[in-house]
């Protein structure tokens, strides 16, 4: 029944999803019956009308299609086959047959459709055409020659072909030069971005390929990108002025490339035609003699056949003037300013050039100072974020994870891993590490060596050098455990108070990723990781000093308490068995009487050795005041509960303290209880275990007794 279900409704999508190529088909075998049977003129019509109906649902139904995201050839297919029926109808109405005057609408129809629909559509759409042609000329009209449905059908194919081709390639062609065309002016704006200097604090805008860690809101190429457009509006504003105002053919800002070997026109603006694009030689002519001499160099009188670098043919102007533009003596470019009008350029005129050239040299240094700042809020924000982030990370696992987030906010790696370092064994763990299967990294533990983390652990130092990693020469674990082969890696130690903790290592597929724009904002970052993950190191200790015994390290009654009151909690909800045993040692007096306390304290350690070994993962062992021990067993019932004690019973006994009056033996005694039949709730298994205890000790000590067991019940 379900299978008839699920078929019927199969069934049901299928037409649903094919009903307009059905419908097509059926206008398609409408056409060829009324070019045989010639039907009566009303049918005609009334198909004719609900060709028309369809025909418009399908078009919309293609515009639909075309708004959403989906990709399927299946509406360009409908459409184009019930347009092959309808262009058939009207070459079979206008010419009676498939061999006249209109048939060129065929290949109309496989052109439009080639261009505007899928390929897979296209070959349905022009086999369906040849399809129908056939049906028509074999069918209907019982034309037994083959040769003009060949044709026909190899024409129709080679426009589809010829059309597609073309779209294809125009398409890639145009797509290529945009692209191209975007890229040349992406380096444009970064050559002049170089040339001011605005680009050696943003220089990963540059370099770094596209990532998730440049969140849009910083992108340091935008920033550049519109402190270039500033310099060039103040550069513009000042060459325009001074053209209008001294009567100017040309006005030109030529800057020197971050080479220092061409000069490249940064504005101009001229009354000529044709000037010369540049780049231009830095000994050039007129340039060379100003770069050189670092002063304003004049030239008068000139005629039409002197040369000038940047006019490629006669010179059309009388006077020059080339004015240095001077930053800390350094010339940085060149003012050029030309005239027509046998005017020379007077000493006032000069002067005004050159506060031109400081006017431009000022916008650039603000913009400098601008993108630097911009820069710097930024970073700050990225380091008040991670700050945050590590503040909030108590433990050592919190501290980890905050610190490759916040890493990646800095820069972009593909690998991260944090080491410990161990001063007093002289050992680095691995503690955590991810990225390119990395993984498996975790929890290596290796001497100190004379790997890149050893190295920075020793100097305190980021390495390598400018993060630029040698895999033929340099080792960043040892030579055995190493991270995924990378040519930047980069080592940061992690030091409280000049205090190495260990090191965060950070790897990148991509050359110069760590680069001197992120390296000194790494480091910051490296401290407050170091302080955090000092600060959970503290919370540990402080946790552990509250929660367990300072002799013997097991949990102390507090602990114990609060642990026995939620495993209680937990074996009343799901019906299960728990056990409580106390143990005491015997005669411990005596101990201490004739060893020392000392030595008492030895025997103390011993037994919470024991217990330790003894117990199993889901135990809780306390060592509950004096020399009395509890252990906690989930989920164990009153055997399995007497066996573990006989056990650790056995165990201490066996075990020889070896003490400066000779060797040492002590004994204890156990007392067990078992949840729920000895006490429901702690109180009650406590007294039932003590109780219990006190049957041991009373019948001779070095025993166990279960609450349950006859004698305990009696005492
Ligand atoms: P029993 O077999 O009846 O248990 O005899 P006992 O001597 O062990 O008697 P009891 O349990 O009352 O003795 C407790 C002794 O444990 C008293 C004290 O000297 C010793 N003791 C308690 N805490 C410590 C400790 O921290 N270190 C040392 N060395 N001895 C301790
Ligand atoms: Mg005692
Ligand atoms: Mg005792």
């Amino acid at each position: 029944m379900d299978l008839l279900v699920r078929a019927l409704l199969a069934l049901r999508s299928t037409v649903r999803r094919f009903a307009w190529i059905v419908l097509a088909i059926a206008f398609g075998a409408g056409l060829v019956a009324d070019s045989a049977l010639h039907l009566e003129a009303r049918w005609l019509y009334a198909a004719i009308a609900f060709y028309g109906l369809v025909l418009l649902a399908s078009i919309r139904r293609r515009i639909r299609h075309a708004a959403s995201e989906e990709q399927s050839a299946l509406p360009d297919t409908e459409l184009g086959m019930l347009l092959a029926v309808g262009v058939m109808g009207t070459i079979l109405a206008a010419d009676g047959g498939l061999d006249g005057s209109t048939w060129p609408l065929a290949y109309v129809l496989c052109v439009l459709v080639s261009v505007l629909a899928a390929p897979a559509a296209t070959v349905v759409v022009v086999g369906w055409l040849v399809t129908l042609e056939a049906s028509v000329r074999f069918l209907a009209q019982t034309d037994a020659s083959l040769v003009p449905l060949l044709v026909h059908g190899a024409f129709c194919s080679v426009f589809s072909v010829i059309a597609m081709a073309v779209l294809r390639v125009e398409i890639a062609r145009i797509r290529l030069h945009s692209r191209s065309r975007v890229e040349a002016e992406i380096e444009r704006m970064h050559d002049a971005a170089r040339s001011y200097r605005l680009l050696s604090a943003t220089r990963r805008a540059a370099n770094a390929a596209p990532s998730a860690a440049v969140a849009a809101d910083d992108d340091p190429s935008r920033l550049v990108r519109s402190s270039v457009e500033e310099i060039h509006q103040a550069a513009l504003f000042a060459l325009e002025l001074l053209r209008r105002s001294m009567n100017l053919n040309t006005a030109m800002l030529l800057w020197l490339t971050d080479t220092g070997t061409h000069l490249r026109i940064s504005e101009l603006t001229s009354d000529s035609e044709e000037l010369c694009e540049g780049p231009f030689q830095v000994g050039d002519g007129i340039f060379g003699a100003v770069v050189a001499d670092r002063r304003v160099v004049l030239l008068s009188d000139l005629k039409s056949s002197y040369r000038l670098p940047y006019y490629p043919g006669a010179c059309p102007v009388r006077h020059v003037a080339a004015v240095p533009v001077l930053e800390h003596d350094r010339v940085r470019g060149i003012l050029v300013v030309d005239r027509r009008d046998d005017e020379p350029f007077s000493a006032e005129e000069q002067e005004i050039l050159s506060a031109a050239t400081r006017y431009v040299l000022r916008a650039i240094q603000n913009e400098r100072v601008f993108v630097q700042l911009e820069r710097a809020k930024v970073e700050q924000g990225k380091l008040y974020r991670a700050a945050r982030a590590l503040g909030a990370a108590l433990s050592e696992r919190d501290v980890v994870e905050a610190s490759v987030r916040s890493a990646r906010e800095v820069a972009a790696f593909d690998f991260a891993a944090i080491t410990i370092y161990d001063e007093a064994k002289k050992t680095h763990e691995i503690r955590a590490a991810s990225g390119d299967g990395s993984e498996a990294l975790v929890g290596a533990r290796y001497r100190h060596n004379a790997g890149l983390v050893s190295m920075v652990v020793q100097n305190r130092y980021p390495l390598p050098y400018k993060g630029e990693f040698d895999a033929a020469h340099q080792v960043i674990f040892t030579a055995r455990t190493q991270p995924p082969a990378m040519p930047s890696m980069l080592v940061l130690p992690l030091l409280v108070h000049e205090r190495p903790l260990g090191t965060l290592v950070l790897g990148a597929r991509r050359r110069n990723a760590f680069g001197d724009s992120v390296r000194p904002t790494l480091e910051v970052l490296a401290s407050h990781v170091a302080v955090s993950l000092s600060n959970a190191r503290m919370v540990k200790r402080l946790e552990e000093l509250a929660t367990s015994d300072g002799l013997t390290g097991l949990l102390n009654k507090r602990a114990m308490l609060e642990m026995a009151e939620s495993k209680i909690a937990a074996a009343v909800r799901f019906s299960r068995n728990m056990s409580v045993m106390i143990i005491d040692l015997d005669h411990f007096k005596g101990v201490n009487d004739t060893y020392g306390h000392d030595i008492g304290d030895v025997v103390l350690k011993g037994l919470g050795g024991i217990l330790r070994k003894t117990k199993r993962a889901t135990d809780a062992v306390a060592r509950f005041g004096g020399e009395e021990f509890i252990v906690l067993c989930e989920e164990t019932d009153s055997e399995g509960a007497t066996l573990l004690a006989e056990r650790i019973r056995e165990e201490l006994q066996k075990h020889v303290f070896q003490t400066p009056k000779g060797p040492l033996q002590v004994t204890c005694s156990v007392g067990v209880a078992t949840f729920p039949e000895a006490g429901r709730d702690w109180e009650a298994l406590f007294k039932s275990a003590d109780e219990a205890l006190y049957v041991s000790k009373r019948s001779g000590r070095n025993r166990v007794t279960h609450c349950s067991s006859r004698r305990a019940r009696a005492a």
